[in-house]
């Protein structure tokens, strides 16, 4: 199926157009509609399959959708100092690196659209990151540490997250970001009817103990 074929939003199917991505991957073909149908899913995917798109593409366009309902103004510029950035779509990714790949990705998918992309990560000035939130954060990539220091700082909010994505979750496990996982997801006032998906390119027991606590318990395994 093109993309053309599939259930997207226009404004969704004119920034594929722009960004020339004219036929999807596979990870692509099979996790758009799974998503669109509103489902958690679990899926194996390496770097450069696509991945990125396959999550962004499904849920930027049900958010064009339905954006009107789920935005909230932007805070007056007095206001500022207590800003508190409560994105729709939370991607959580392992390194800088690919936390600014995804956010890339963002900004080309949310091209035409009001929907704000923002990253945060480790190893980068806070206080530029912190400016970027206040200028409005929809979508955001965030690597754990990071994100954690943020949320215990009163910046970031995950009481709006309407979809979790957990990108590359077995290189996040490896590097000891599973407690700091676990404790974002369960502490931090997450909505339950939230939508999750989860990428991995392998599958241990760890991972698949990951999907079982955070995943709604009918989602599809996509190898
Ligand atoms: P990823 O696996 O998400 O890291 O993507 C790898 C690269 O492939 C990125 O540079 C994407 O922009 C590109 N890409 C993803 N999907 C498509 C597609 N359907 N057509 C052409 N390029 C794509």
């Amino acid at each position: 199926k093109s993309f053309e074929e599939a259930d997207l939003n226009p404004v969704m199917k004119e920034n594929v157009r722009l960004a020339r991505y004219t036929a999807p991957t596979p990870v692509q073909t099979y996790s758009i509609p799974i998503v669109t149908a509103g489902k958690d899913l679990m899926a194996c995917a390496q770097t450069g399959s696509g991945k990125t798109a396959a999550f962004l593409i499904p849920t930027l366009s049900a958010l064009f959708t339905s954006a009107k309902e789920l935005q909230k103004p932007r805070p007056a510029p007095y206001e500022t100092r207590q800003y508190k950035a409560e994105p729709l779509v939370l991607i959580i990714a392992p390194t800088r690196e690919l936390c600014s790949q995804i956010f890339d990705e963002c900004r080309r998918f949310t091209y035409r659209s009001c929907l704000r992309p923002c990253a945060v990560y480790g190893g980068a000035d806070s206080m530029g990151q912190l400016r970027q939130l206040e200028r409005g954060c929809d979508v955001l990539a965030a690597a754990p540490g990071r994100l954690m220091d943020f949320i215990n700082r009163g910046k970031i909010g995950l009481s709006r997250v309407k979809y979790l994505i957990l990108d590359e979750a077995d290189r996040m496990l490896d590097m000891g970001f599973e407690s700091i996982i676990r404790n974002l997801i369960t502490k931090h006032d997450m909505p339950a009817d939230r939508q999750t998906l989860l990428f991995s390119a392998t599958f241990p027991r760890a991972i698949r103990s990951l999907a079982r606590d955070f995943l709604r318990q009918d989602y599809l395994f996509l190898r």
